[in-house]
């Protein structure tokens, strides 16, 4: 692979991990103690109005976002982490290879999906 083509890739790597990482944040917050993972935060929203009825449809509406907050963090989170391993093995000069076979990925898949850790052929399902 050139250089050019690479650093492109690169680019569009470290584009999508701010992406993600910006999508995160609004949601999760890092988990003080298993790095890398991720919390979701509790959402808190407006009392329109005063009175107990509304203050339960809220906490109904408010757990409801908390966990698809849980989900979308999950899904998120491994995305980043995906991410975050092509870049590094950009850094490493081991970017591009299936990490089963160890055969180049071929570049239209890389360019496609720039995060691709297969080939073709052991892409897990
Ligand atoms: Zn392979």
């Amino acid at each position: 692979m050139d250089i050019s083509t690479l650093g492109q890739l690169r680019v569009q790597l470290q584009r999508e991990h701010d992406r993600i990482l910006a999508e995160l944040k609004a949601i999760a917050t890092p988990s003080a103690s298993a790095p890398g993972q991720w919390d979701a935060s509790y959402p808190k929203f407006e009392e329109e109005e005063s009175g107990s009825h509304a203050d339960r449809d809220n906490e109904e509406d408010e757990v409801e976002e908390y966990e698809e907050r849980i989900g979308a963090k999950s899904s998120l989170a491994s995305q980043l982490l995906t991410i975050t391993h092509a870049l590094e093995r950009i850094e490493h000069g081991a970017y591009g290879t299936c990490k089963r076979c160890h055969n180049p990925i071929p570049l239209e898949r890389l360019l496609a999906n720039p995060a691709a850790e297969y080939d073709i052929a052991h892409e897990p399902l």
